[in-house]
């Protein structure tokens, strides 16, 4: 007898860090592109990595405007003729610097929309961009809670990432590696600051605060080079969670993470 098997719903990163992002999340036929920040170069040979061609991508979806999250959007748009998405704001900001694209989609970050299988769940995040966004995406089934570029969470936030079955989590800094290390002041406190980024120590704090008595994979993302560990990351999480430091990954800058199914 034949068993029904059902939807895979998976994620995995081309990569994640200040150098450039990119996620890919699919669920059946449906493979959606969250943020594209490589060049297209890099991203066909990261997308190789992960054993998906360009021409399998639904749609390319744009949290906000910084280069990390954009800079490839253009030409892998153009390139394999990709639709995108993204806020309006974040929209009048990249429009020059993206160029002709085939089609654009503007959504509104309080309003859940749907791309084929996916129903992506957006939500505002606090962070020195014109209109930013993080998301849940759902099956159906299940939901995974992606947050990266913010500077603090809100009550909003945590209402919305409770209950997921997997969570990537931004992981950016070790408040003490950045305030003893060689930023100038200006970007330490940029970096630090409530539109910022969110250090390990407050990622375990808005953790802690979640349910996650259904949580499959947690991935700690958007980690700076210079002024974090994965170490010290995984151990924040894993306090959070209750688990042992082994079982949070890490979603890098090089490597990126590779393919995780939820079910
Ligand atoms: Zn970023
Ligand atoms: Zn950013």
């Amino acid at each position: 007898m034949t068993q029904i098997k059902q939807p895979a719903f998976r994620f995995a990163y081309l990569g994640s860090g200040s150098k450039g992002n990119a996620a890919l999340i699919q669920s059946n036929g449906t493979c959606v592109m969250l943020d594209c920040g490589f060049s297209a170069r890099e991203t066909a040979s990261r997308l190789t990595r992960l054993d998906i061609e360009g021409k399998q991508i639904t749609a390319i979806v744009l949290t906000h405007e910084h280069s990390d999250h954009i800079s490839g959007a253009g030409v892998v748009a153009r390139h394999y003729q990709i639709p995108i998405w993204t806020t309006a704001g974040t929209y009048r900001v990249i429009k020059q610097r993206m160029g002709d694209v085939p089609q654009v989609n503007i959504f509104d970050p309080h309003k859940n929309f749907e791309i084929n299988d996916l129903m992506l769940q957006p939500f505002p995040v606090p962070h020195d961009a014109r209109e930013p966004a993080q998301f849940v995406f759902t099956n159906g089934h299940h939901r995974l809670g992606i947050l990266t570029d913010t500077g603090c969470s809100t009550p909003h936030i945590e209402a919305i990432l409770s209950g997921c079955d997997a969570l990537v989590m931004e992981c950016n800094h070790d408040l003490e590696m950045l305030m003893n290390g060689s930023y100038p002041e200006s970007l330490k406190l940029r970096v630090s600051g409530n539109q910022g980024h969110l250090d390990n120590e407050t990622a375990s704090e808005l953790v802690s605060k979640l349910e996650t008595s259904n949580l499959q994979h947690i991935v700690a993302a958007h980690l700076s080079e210079k002024n974090n560990e994965s170490c010290l990351a995984k151990e924040a999480l894993s306090d959070a969670v209750e688990c042992t430091p082994e079982w949070v990954a890490i979603a890098d800058q090089e490597t990126g993470l590779s393919w995780r199914e939820i079910s």
